[in-house]
């Protein structure tokens, strides 16, 4: 049945129908149109999964691909357009132009955490190029699979756009097939697999992966500030999101007050923390595994967990060590760890020491320590005295860097995701140069040598 559904996405790619811009628009407005009318059953759907508000759905999900849909319809007729660029003097007379054109049958693969932006934001690329698609949604959050696929086969030809659901099995099948691109959110485990079995097709891969992203809060931040946003940001989501920030290297002139005004910020916001404003952990098994992180001794706020409400309340580990579990690998949690460094340097060379990060956030005012850590450290994208909130910026291309991911999206980056560039040199024949011809000369290599120059 896949192998099928491939084979039919393919011809219809081949009809070209899918190429001209007034399609792509027409079909990401009846995305847009999907999610308005059914924006209840969403709603009802990831509230079953694991309790996700509807104002956190709204802001970190619908809102998000409304906005990417209106970014979109408005900027893709430029984005196609073909781009003309200088030709050199061996080629005169002759016109160069680069061609965007869609690379064909788009296999996008969703993770859990944010289960409509992750599997739709990337469909919005892939409409806007101009590519059909097969989108497999993570199993875990089954309603939300499940609404997916329900109004996506009513609202879409298959040919061009459907959903597989399902878990391991069901995206090996997928993974066997040939597709022009595959587009993957996940872990880095399971990035390497999708990674390997694109290479045996040699399918074109952007891979959002994740990791530990430190926030790093250096002795010149604005305290209160800075504790405001980075305890927003952590605990959003439950700390299921990719870009939280992992855990945090503080100054130790400024940990203990820092902390005090992080419990001061916890209590302000607890009401986003509680009841049906907090999101559950999403299943079990990640709840017995985030539990298994919480060493008692070291938790300086929170700590409480409820297995049968999947719930663990924002937890702040102090004094931890680069040794200690939490430490290892990415939380993907409501718990943060806390180190504290008496030195910039020491500090870099420890996120240096250590797979290259999704996302990085410094708090400071100061500007050289800015310029120092954007210069020395590599990361896939962050913030200045915010963490979390670059992701709301199309304009920004969004991905990681080395085991954190390849390539990006988001805005104009997503079209380019999705795309291949044509470069073509356009020649009138009323011209034609005996330069590269027999027979050949000193003058006409001198000649060669000052225009190739
Ligand atoms: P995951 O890797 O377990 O699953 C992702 C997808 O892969 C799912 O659709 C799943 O069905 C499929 N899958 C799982 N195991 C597979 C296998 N063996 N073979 C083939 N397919 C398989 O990731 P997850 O738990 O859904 O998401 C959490 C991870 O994703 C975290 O590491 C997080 O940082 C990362 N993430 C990254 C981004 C980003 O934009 N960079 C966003 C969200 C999550």
């Amino acid at each position: 049945m896949i192998e099928q559904l491939v084979k039919e996405q393919r011809a219809y790619f081949n009809t070209n129908v899918t190429k001209p811009v007034k399609f792509r628009k027409k079909q990401l407005s009846a995305l847009k149109k999907m999610l308005i009318e059914n924006q209840q059953a969403l709603f009802d759907a990831i509230y079953e999964d694991f309790k996700k508000s509807k104002f956190d759905t709204y802001t970190t999900e619908l809102g998000f691909i409304y906005h990417d849909i209106k970014t979109c319809i408005k900027h893709v007729d430029r984005w196609s357009e073909k781009t003309k660029v200088s030709t050199n003097l061996i080629n005169f007379p002759a016109k160069s132009y680069v061609i965007a054109e869609p690379l064909g049958v788009a296999l996008i693969i969703g993770a859990w955490n944010y289960p409509y932006q992750l599997s739709l934001a990337p469909v919005v690329a892939a409409i806007s190029a101009g590519n059909t698609v097969i989108l497999k949604p993570s199993e875990l959050p089954a309603n939300t699979s499940k609404v997916m696929a329900q109004l996506v086969s009513k609202y879409f030809d298959p040919q061009f756009f459907t959903i597989v659901e399902g878990g391991i099995p069901e995206t090996s099948e997928l993974l066997a097939q040939k597709f022009d691109k595959i587009f993957f959110t996940g872990s880095v485990p399971v990035g390497k697999i999708v990674y390997e079995a694109a290479a045996k097709q040699l399918t074109p891969v952007t891979l959002e992966l994740g990791g530990k992203s430190p926030a790093i809060v250096t002795q010149s931040c604005n305290i209160k500030t800075s504790a405001k946003r980075l305890i927003w940001s952590k605990f959003l989501n439950a700390g299921q999101t990719c870009i939280a920030p992992d855990y945090m290297l503080i100054h130790n002139s400024i940990k203990d007050q820092f902390l005090e005004q992080c419990v001061v910020e916890l209590e302000a916001q607890k009401h986003s923390f509680s009841n049906d404003n907090y999101v559950q952990i999403i299943n079990n098994r990640n709840f017995e595994r985030l539990s298994e992180l919480i060493e008692k001794e070291k938790v300086f706020y929170g700590g409480t967990t409820n297995k049968e409400e999947r719930y663990i309340s924002p937890t702040i580990l102090n004094d931890v060590a680069w040794e200690d579990k939490v430490m290892q690998d990415e939380i993907f949690g409501p718990i943060l760890p806390v180190i504290s460094y008496s030195d910039l340097d020491g500090a870099i060379a420890k996120i240096k020491s250590r797979p290259k990060p999704l996302a990085l956030y410094l708090y400071t005012s100061d500007k050289r320590t800015k310029q120092k850590v954007l210069n020395e450290v590599s990361f896939g994208g962050g913030g200045i005295n915010d963490s979390v909130m670059h992701i709301t910026n199309s304009n920004l291309p969004f991905g990681g860097v080395g085991n954190s991911g390849l390539g990006a999206y988001h805005g104009i980056a997503g079209f380019k995701a999705f795309s291949h560039y044509k470069s073509i040199l356009d020649k009138p024949t009323w011209f034609e140069s005996q330069l590269k011809y027999y027979p050949f000369s000193d003058w006409k290599l001198k000649l060669i040598k000052k225009l190739i120059g």
